[in-house]
């Protein structure tokens, strides 16, 4: 192929190469010892040094490439120069090498929207819970989630010193997903994986209806969708308002691109264009088969205290 590669293709390769900077920020700060912890609203919503200065460098990073992009990271920041150390200016190799599914060709700097979630699972992130921790770039296109990058800045972490730490996973529709190894719970196993640090009587009702076998408590939201695509669960069941569109705008496209689903409790899916509300009312339910199933046992309770957007 000849030519420049198309804006989306250079756009994910450029996001893929700043989540690794910002997945070496998460680390180095945890290293350094002082979190520089604020409570955003409560104990339960937390920023660290971590969270502000993986934000500015991937919004930074990613802007100064690509101005017209509409970039919406999940920390509200004093407008302030950014020291040069933060930038990142590589682009992994292996992704420009991809050839542009036809339909994103075209596609302008101007129409895409990035969502930015700096540190996914910060609660967990300060508590040493370190394997929870992610950092997520989505790319959405038409209020569609085309594609997504997630690091994963502890991934060995529990090898011990001397282990390498880290990696990256991404995936474009059309394209598929890489970094891992698509793994698959067995089908008569229902494994249900769910929030530790924000349920309530809602969550711990729906998950109770999808009569589990098993349930695992963990945070993030990058993390439960690793877990769904590894074969560790079965679905992601949260029936309650708390993730935001960058939680989930990334995380969604891996499952997409094998064959998994993520929904509101209603089954309708997220949009994600610029201007969408930021919260996501309707609760997830991500899950790489069966969906049907989990949302036909979503109780009526939850279906009533949950708007879809
Ligand atoms: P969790 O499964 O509890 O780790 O949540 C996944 C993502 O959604 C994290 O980024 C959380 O910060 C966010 N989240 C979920 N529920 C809430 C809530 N009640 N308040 C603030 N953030 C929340
Ligand atoms: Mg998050
Ligand atoms: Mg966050």
């Amino acid at each position: 192929m000849s030519g420049s590669p198309a804006v989306v293709i250079r756009l994910v390769a450029s996001a893929y190469t700043v989540a690794e900077k910002a997945g070496e920020i998460v680390r180095k700060v945890l290293h350094r010892g002082d979190l520089g912890i604020v409570e955003k609203e409560g104990a339960n919503d937390l920023q660290t040094l971590a969270d502000r200065l993986a934000q500015r460098s991937i919004c930074t990073s990613l802007s100064r490439r690509f101005p017209k992009i509409t970039i919406i990271g999940e920390e509200e920041l004093p407008a302030e120069e950014v020291s040069e150390d933060l930038i990142e200016n590589g682009q992994a190799e292996e992704i420009l090498q991809k050839v542009c599914p036809v339909e994103y060709c075209g596609v302008k700097e101007e129409e895409l929207v990035v969502w930015v979630d700096p540190v996914d699972g910060t609660k967990e992130y300060t508590e040493g819970l370190l394997d929870n921790v992610t950092v997520l770039i989505g790319i959405a296109y038409a209020g569609r989630a085309i594609a997504g990058v997630v690091n994963q800045p502890f991934y060995n972490y529990q090898l011990g010193p001397g282990a390498h730490l880290g990696r990256t996973m991404w995936g474009m529709l059309g394209l598929g997903a890489f970094g891992f190894q698509l793994q698959e719970v067995p089908d008569d196993k229902r494994i249900v994986t769910t929030s530790r640090s924000h349920s309530n009587k809602l969550v711990t009702d729906c998950v109770s209806a999808m009569e589990p076998h098993e349930v695992i408590r963990v945070g993030g939201a990058g993390n439960k969708i690793i877990q769904l695509i590894e074969g560790k669960a079965s679905a992601y069941v949260f029936a309650s308002p708390g993730t935001k569109k960058w939680d989930t705008c990334a995380p969604e496209v891996l499952l997409h691109c094998v064959g998994g689903k993520l929904t509101d409790m209603h089954n309708n899916p997220y949009r994600y264009d610029a201007n969408v509300k930021r919260m996501n009312s309707g609760g997830v339910l991500a899950t790489l088969r069966n969906h049907e199933y989990y949302i036909s046992r979503v109780p009526q309770s939850a279906l009533q205290a949950l708007k879809s957007d």
